[in-house]
Parts: C-alpha cells; sequence; structure tokens
C-alpha cells in the first residue's frame, strides 16, 4: 500500500507536457499595435515564444490567492507588416503555432515647421546624435523580467496633438513616421510612469532633449522626450504613476509637450490603445484633439 502511494506521488510529480494549457492569442492585430498574449496552466512552466525572428523565454507567475500558473508577453505588429504572421509557443516539448493576419491602417500625414538644424543637423551635433542613438539601442536591446502591465497609465492628462505613426514632413522634407504621441502639457507640468519598471536612460539627447526610457521588462520600453527637468536617474525603480519628470520644449520641438513613445523588442507602437482596459489591438489610427473637431471649409478667393 505504502509502495503504491509512493509511486503514485512519483508518478504525479513527473514533469508532463500538458495539452491543457491554454494559450490566448488574437488572430487580427493592427499594424503598429502591440498585442498581450498568455498561456496559462494548473502546474509552473515556462513557454518559449518566437515571433517575428525572436525567441523569449517567459517564465509563468502564479498570482496571490490563484491557482492557475500563467505566463503573459506583450508583443508588436510592425507599422509596415503585411499579411500573415506565425507567433510559436512551446511548453513542455508541446510546440503550437498560431496565424496572426496584420490590418492596415491608413497612417496620416503631418507637416511640421521647425528649426532648420533639426532638419538638416549640423556637422558639429552629429558625434552626439550617433551617441544617443547607440545609447537607445542600447536600452532597446534589454530583456528583462516583466514589469509592465495594462492598462498603461496615461503620462500626463492633456489630449493628443500629433498621433502615432503620422508620416511627416518637417520644412517642406519628408522624413521617418511619428514613432509616439504627442500630448499636449504645459511646461512644467508632472509627467508620470506609465508602469512599473526601471530607468534606464535619463539625460539630454540632440532630438528628444532631456529624455527618459524605462524598462518595463519583455523588451518594453516607454520614452519621455522633451522634458524641461528630470525626477529620476538611470537605474532607479519606478512604479506606475510615479512621477519622472516634467514636460518642456527641449530637443526638436515646435512647442511645450510630451513625446511619449513605446517600444516593443526594439518595434515601435502605438501607446494610445493600451490606456484602454481591455487594450484596442485592432483599428486606428490614434486621432488628435484636432481632427475630432469637423474642418471648417474656409472659402476661396478667386486670384
Ligand atoms: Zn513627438
Amino acid at each position: 500500500m505504502k509502495r503504491l502511494a509512493l509511486l503514485l506521488v512519483a508518478i504525479l510529480c513527473l514533469p508532463i507536457p500538458s495539452p491543457a494549457a491554454e494559450c490566448l492569442v488574437p488572430p487580427r492585430v493592427s499594424q503598429g499595435h502591440a498585442f498581450p498574449v498568455s498561456v496559462t496552466d494548473g502546474a509552473p512552466f515556462d513557454v518559449r515564444v518566437r515571433w517575428r525572428g525572436e525567441t523569449l523565454l517567459i517564465p509563468a507567475a502564479q498570482k496571490p490567492g490563484e491557482k492557475v500558473w500563467k505566463a503573459e508577453i506583450l508583443l508588436a505588429m510592425p507599422m509596415d507588416a503585411r499579411g500573415k504572421h506565425t507567433l510559436s509557443l512551446s511548453t513542455g516539448g508541446v510546440d503550437r503555432a498560431f496565424v496572426i493576419s496584420s490590418v492596415a491602417v491608413p497612417w496620416p500625414e503631418s507637416i511640421l515647421k521647425v528649426a532648420p538644424k533639426y532638419v538638416e543637423p549640423p556637422r558639429e551635433v552629429m558625434a552626439q546624435i550617433n551617441r544617443d542613438s547607440k545609447r537607445s539601442r542600447e536600452a532597446l536591446a534589454l530583456r528583462t523580467e516583466k514589469a509592465w502591465t495594462l492598462p498603461l497609465q496615461r503620462p500626463v492628462p492633456g489630449g493628443v496633438t500629433s498621433p502615432f505613426g503620422g508620416r511627416r514632413v518637417f520644412n517642406g522634407k519628408p522624413r521617418a513616421p511619428h514613432k509616439g504621441t504627442d500630448m499636449r502639457s504645459p511646461e512644467g507640468a508632472k509627467v508620470v510612469a506609465a508602469a512599473d519598471g526601471t530607468v534606464v536612460l535619463a539625460e539630454p539627447q540632440y532630438f528628444g532633449g532631456n529624455m527618459v526610457h524605462i524598462d518595463h521588462g519583455q523588451g518594453v520600453i516607454s520614452t519621455y522626450a522633451h522634458l524641461s527637468s528630470f525626477d529620476v536617474t538611470a537605474g532607479q525603480s519606478v512604479r506606475k504613476g510615479e512621477v519622472i519628470g516634467r514636460s518642456g520644449s527641449t530637443g526638436r520641438v515646435t512647442g511645450p509637450h510630451l513625446h511619449f513613445g513605446l517600444l516593443v523588442q526594439g518595434v515601435a507602437v502605438d501607446a494610445m490603445p493600451l490606456l484602454n482596459d481591455p487594450p484596442q489591438i485592432v483599428g486606428g489610427p490614434s486621432r488628435s484633439i484636432f481632427d475630432s473637431q469637423p474642418t471648417a471649409k474656409t472659402p476661396r478667393s478667386p486670384r
């Protein structure tokens, strides 16, 4: 009898692949959107996630008072992704493949006027620009443990003045699309962290001005640009909603505002849909407060 009980215990403790693990994967995601994927099971496990050339190993966690173990990851559908893409999830030796279709987004165009030195930067600042992009690349390459939670906290209360994804023309010259969201925020107003994380960068940069990057784990990084001052330093842990700096007009700007960016494994995504609960993963583009008003038709005078 005792032997049988021991045998039973031994069998129960074997790491058996669990085909019962439940995967939550959206079938469609809009371009430039981040989307959460989760795997839930009754026992601890790791899941190997393969998405668009990158592999991440995600350990399942158990929330206090809950029976199930859940592994959660945030992934990105790039702005220019077209067609169908395969997500592979492997747990306990079982591979599952999911097809996710990208939904096209009609990105808007914005025409901006800034100081000429930000369109054709003078030669003496090229060293700084190169150093800035090296520092940002290092931050974006981080893959730490999950600290992000959804929905994200809105970093400033003001509305969107220039949405994510707009193809931008600076002083008549086409430049890269807008890789963040500009939000109305007066000089000196508080800017708060979108989620828990670690400050990986808090320094002046050429285009971004005074810039903060926060690592939220799994390659999820939020960025805050054009600040007038810093309330945090690199290496510091921050909680969702904690003040990290004050908004301002440093760097390439037309006036004081917050440029709020979100990168997911190095891919720029629109952060605005993640402020909703549940997150909006199909839709867009995000609109600005100026778009929501009907455009006044100015009568043309004959010339
Ligand atoms: Zn911006």
